[in-house]
């Protein structure tokens, strides 16, 4: 077991309270982390703002270079890292498809990289014999970052990296569930970078308030659920902080008369399964043309009975647990009410005995709109397929729902469903895939699933403002 302390102004600060960190597969202790109070938030935001001065004037390639050598450091210390992530969030360490916690280091310096060649130059609006006038982009201020405890290392680095190359300074609050590994990175990462720029508090759901209410905070750049999205939002209308607000997604994906079904299958079982669903934007709803439908709902079992659901330090395990307790509650209650409701469970469906919050890969077949299961985003392992006979009936149903994150269409012929991209109400559509993002392409969704995209060029500008100078001529 490692010992974890807050990072406040480069410095380790030791709390007076701590709270459990509890393995997922095992329910045993992962380790003691430190409670943060309101002195502690208060100590944090005071720090980052001091250092806002100096690091918002160092240049360019300072900042770009400590980016890299954030990477570098994440490199060196990739499997210890891959490790916590096991530990504290459940999912393998290689897993189905090697989408496991050595996927998510990967990712996370895939992003680091990214992000660090990242620039946002200046443009030029007019030049002409009068007047030049040129767009500067300047960075906000302190960033509170809110994550979440699927991806949690990942979604750090998504938060983290673009705030501070663009010259902001960050405070960083994790998920109570799974705050060790942004721990470790944050004092990996206060290695490199000068003291105060990056600062973590970790504590419960009560310590989220203070950060997001607190008026030395310039943006709020949150992954979560959309009730909590809420919250914040109000909390962060008292000196009008930016938001980014990446929150839940509830996808469907669409699979056409002529889709393939043999090529299709495995990816969409990858994608909907992947951190045993514990994914924003995962695939959570599979719409099936009536003509495949037996045909699809054959391939996925096949593929369902093939992996195994365990303990993620284990050898040869594809899919770990849900990770929390609350969570699995959650897909309990909606499994129960689909067969209360006369659903057709392939594969799946009771929990197992033992300890952990296990719950197996469950394919749930015969079910429609209007069922909870398929209203609501379960966040975990287990999949509603509805039949369709009639294409706009289809699209009309996708798009029923106040999610908007991703979705995706099936088909052989290729063009004409990324022609049929755009009747979809949502922030990403793939063809004959589903939840593959990537650091160079903007990622965001539309109504309750937030606002403001991360990644690439139009991510970082969401951590700056504008600056319009008129440079007059003659
Ligand atoms: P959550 O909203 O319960 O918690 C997320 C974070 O918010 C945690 O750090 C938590 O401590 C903090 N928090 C809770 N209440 C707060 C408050 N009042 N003020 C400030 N902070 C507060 O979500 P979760 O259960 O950790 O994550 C699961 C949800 O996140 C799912 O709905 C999922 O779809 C969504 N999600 C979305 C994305 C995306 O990119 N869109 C990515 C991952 C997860």
């Amino acid at each position: 077991m490692s010992d974890f302390g807050l990072i406040i102004n480069g410095e380790r600060v030791v709390t007076a309270n701590s709270f459990d960190v509890i393995n997922p597969a095992t329910e045993e202790l992962v380790a003691k982390c430190p409670a943060a109070d309101e002195d502690h938030v208060n100590q944090a935001v005071a720090a980052a703002k001091a250092a806002f001065e100096h690091w918002s004037q160092v240049s360019d390639d300072e900042r770009k270079a400590a980016c890299h050598k954030v990477a570098d450091l994440l490199e060196q210390n990739a499997a210890e890292l891959a490790g916590i992530v096991t530990e504290e969030q459940g999912k393998p360490l290689g897993g189905f498809a090697g989408m496991g916690s050595q996927f998510e280091l990967g990712g996370a310096i895939a992003w680091c990289r990214t992000t660090a060649e990242l620039q946002l130059p200046v443009k030029v609006a007019q030049d002409d014999d009068q007047m030049r006038v040129e767009l500067h982009r300047k960075p906000l201020g302190v960033v509170g970052s809110i994550t979440p405890w699927n991806w949690p290392l990942m979604i750090a680095i998504w938060h983290v990296m673009p705030a501070i190359r663009s010259g902001n300074t960050v405070v960083i609050k994790p998920s109570p569930y799974t705050p060790l590994s942004t721990l470790r990175f944050v004092e990996l990462a206060n290695q490199v970078l000068p003291p105060g720029v990056l600062n973590i508090v970790t504590g419960t759901d009560e310590i989220g308030p203070v950060l997001t209410g607190h008026p030395d905070v310039n943006k709020i750049v949150f992954t979560g659920s959309t009730a909590t999205g809420k919250k914040i939002m109000q909390s962060a209308s008292g000196n009008l902080k930016r938001l980014t607000l990446e929150l839940g997604g509830n996808d469907a994906g669409i699979v056409l008369a002529d889709a393939n079904v043999e090529e299709i299958a495995p990816a969409i079982f990858g994608s909907s399964f992947i951190n045993a669903g514990q994914t924003c934007a995962a695939l959570k709803r599979l719409y099936v043309h009536d003509s495949l439908y037996d045909q699809v709902c054959d391939a996925l079992l096949g593929i369902a009975n093939s992996v195994t659901v365990g303990n993620g330090l284990e050898e040869g395990i594809d899919f770990g647990p849900v990770q929390n307790q609350p969570q699995l509650k959650k897909v309990v209650e909606l499994a129960e009410d689909a067969k209360a409701n006369g659903a057709r469970f392939l594969c799946g469906g009771e929990q197992p005995e033992g300890a952990g919050y296990f719950y197996p890969i469950t394919l749930v077949a015969d079910i429609k709109d209007g069922s909870r299961l398929v209203d609501e985003e379960p966040f975990g392992p287990i999949l509603p397929i509805i039949r369709y006979s009639d294409i706009e009936e289809v699209f009309a149903l996708a798009n029923d729902n106040p999610a908007g994150l991703g979705g995706s269409i099936w088909s052989s012929d290729v063009a004409k469903a990324a022609e049929l991209a755009n009747r979809m109400e949502c922030g990403t559509v793939w063809i004959n895939n589903h939840a593959a993002i990537q650091p160079n392409v903007p990622f965001g969704g539309v109504k309750q699933s937030g606002f403001g995209v991360e990644f690439a060029e139009e991510g970082l500008e969401e951590y700056t403002s504008i600056q319009a100078v008129f440079i007059p001529k003659g």
